[in-house]
């Protein structure tokens, strides 16, 4: 059911919220354009300014792993500014309250973790732009790192153990997606009797099939998005309303 007014919307989700016992949050990129990271589909989103580099892009050219760091070195004040948005405080707040065991993101961002959620509880699908790794061994690098061997070099550098190129620890379009990520995704939607998917168009698969998992595994489906989604059909409340308008009354302790 899709409800118009925002007062309504919030009063139903209250309702929901207060029935659940096991709620689980999967969020997209719209929960953090409040805190001024860009979404890829809204009208001006990354999406239209710059085509993604795929994976195999990435591995077979150094030209696309300058061109990848190039970017990311562009986003860094943006992302170094951002602090959790209204709808982050929201869900952090069910967390602590003991309703919401873990969150499942497409988010890259970190602002869950900085919003409180504890590291092994936010599982992101889509990994976190806030480091660096190595795609060989998998060894961590910090972007400092990374800046500094990029300004020295002129190059996007490659691992100091296994010299396979280091990328920012994210899932790029063709690259495999984490097991573990998608394993704990799975039982989570399966396991909760409230999802409620929040700023994201639902169109990045297998990611976006986790509402439906959920629905299918007997929770009841809350989608909080200003555009519709592919989903919208299958939800049982639809709000189609601003995520910091719409949460921010859920800020609490
Ligand atoms: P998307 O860009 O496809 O969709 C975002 C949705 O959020 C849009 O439908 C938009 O209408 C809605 N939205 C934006 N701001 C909103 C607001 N304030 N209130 C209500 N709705 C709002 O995002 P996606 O589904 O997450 O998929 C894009 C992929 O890009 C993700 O998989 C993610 O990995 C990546 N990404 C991440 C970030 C981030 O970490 N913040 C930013 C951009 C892209
Ligand atoms: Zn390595």
């Amino acid at each position: 059911m899709i409800v118009s007014d925002l007062r309504s919307g919030v009063e139903q989700l209250g309702d929901m919220i207060a029935k659940a016992s096991v709620i689980v949050p999967f969020t997209g990129a719209g929960i953090s354009t409040e805190c001024g990271i860009p979404d890829f589909r809204s009208p001006g989103g990354l999406w239209t300014r710059n085509r993604p580099i795929p994976f195999d892009e990435f591995v077979a050219s150094q030209e696309a792993r300058d061109e990848s760091w190039r970017r990311r070195f562009t986003m860094e004040p943006t992302f170094k500014a951002a602090k959790p948005g209204r709808g982050h405080r929201a869900l952090a707040s069910l967390y602590r309250a003991g309703k919401v065991p873990a969150i499942i993101t497409q988010n890259i961002d970190n602002l869950h973790q900085m919003s409180g959620f504890a590291a092994a509880d936010v599982i992101e699908l889509h990994g976190n732009t806030t480091y660096g790794r190595c795609i060989g061994c998998g060894r961590h690098y910090a972007l400092s790192w990374v800046k500094m061997r990029f300004d020295a070099d002129g190059a996007a550098p490659d691992c100091i153990d296994c010299s396979e190129p280091v990328k920012t620890a994210t899932i790029s379009f063709g690259q495999a997606m984490p097991e573990d990520a998608m394993q704990r995704a799975a039982e989570l939607a399966q396991s909760c009797d409230l999802f409620i998917a929040i700023g994201s168009s639902l169109v990045v698969w297998p990611a976006a099939g986790f509402p439906l998992m959920a629905k299918n595994g007997g929770a009841r489906l809350v989608i909080i998005n200003r555009e519709p989604t592919e989903q919208d059909e299958l939800a049982d409340l639809v709000i189609r309303h601003d995520i910091g308008e719409t949460l921010g009354p859920f800020v609490g302790n």
